[in-house]
């Protein structure tokens, strides 16, 4: 195979190493962007639930305080009956105090029932604004992660068939190249740039090359590597016209 035909091959794959690269990161930064609207999400239906538990409580205290009032109110009716049966002075004054004490009693509880339902309107309100809130994330949420999950399947599907596209231009390699590259990572081709040729820097690590390296490249118009990063140079536009 002529050194042109095996430079276009080796530049074709590396540019599909590439894409297959670029590919892959998508792949994984994708499910981390959901992630971390994942964990604030979390952290809204936490606080979230952490108001309706205060609600809740409040609505026990209540109920409490209801319970409270009723047996109150039960205990005035039976003292003040009491009071119509009662003869004697002094039974009658204790009994009358009695039942000023249940009234004070009953209006306290009263005064605090209605402050616990000022309060518990007012948490209503909120938990009832941040559901509609965190319901419409979540929404979202479900929306995004639906889509990511349809990209992720498009790129799996396009890094399937990249790499599958790279595996036959890597079968056309001569054998001797096939080795070179089999020990190598992907992407590590990098084609002999213009900059190359003229300051003798690697296009990658952008190492200067040993002179010797440059003569033996011009001599044998051969593939070389490059002593730092082991890159594949690719020889140019200036293997071309001297193969
Ligand atoms: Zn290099």
């Amino acid at each position: 195979m002529g050194i042109q035909k095996t430079s276009l091959l080796l530049i074709d794959i590396e540019k599909l190493s590439k894409e297959f690269i670029h590919m892959k990161t998508e792949a994984q930064v994708l499910p981390n962007k959901l992630s971390e609207l994942k964990s604030v999400l979390d952290i809204e239906v936490k606080d979230l639930d952490g108001l309706k538990q205060t609600l809740s409580q409040h609505q026990e205290g209540c109920g409490k305080l209801n319970q409270d009032i009723t047996n109150l109110g039960t205990r005035k009716t039976e003292s003040e009956e009491r009071l119509t049966q009662i003869t004697n002075q002094k039974e009658y004054q204790a009994a009358v105090k009695e039942v000023e004490a249940i009234k004070f009693q009953l209006e306290q509880r009263e005064e605090q029932v209605k402050l616990e339902e000022e309060r518990m309107s007012s948490l209503e309100k909120t938990v009832t604004e941040q559901d509609v809130i965190v319901t419409g994330h979540q929404k979202t949420f479900d929306e995004q992660q639906a889509q990511v999950n349809k990209l992720l399947k498009g790129i799996d599907s396009r890094i399937g068939d990249t790499q599958g596209r790279i595996d036959n231009l890597l079968g056309e390699l001569p054998d001797s190249l096939k080795k070179v590259i089999s020990k190598l990572e992907t992407n590590k081709i990098f084609p002999f740039t213009a900059d190359a040729q003229q300051n003798h820097v690697c296009g990658a690590c952008h190492m200067s090359y040993p002179p010797q390296l440059i003569i033996d490249s011009v001599k044998t118009g051969d593939f070389q590597q490059c002593p730092n990063c082991f890159r594949i140079l690719v020889p140019g536009t200036w293997a071309f016209e001297t193969a």
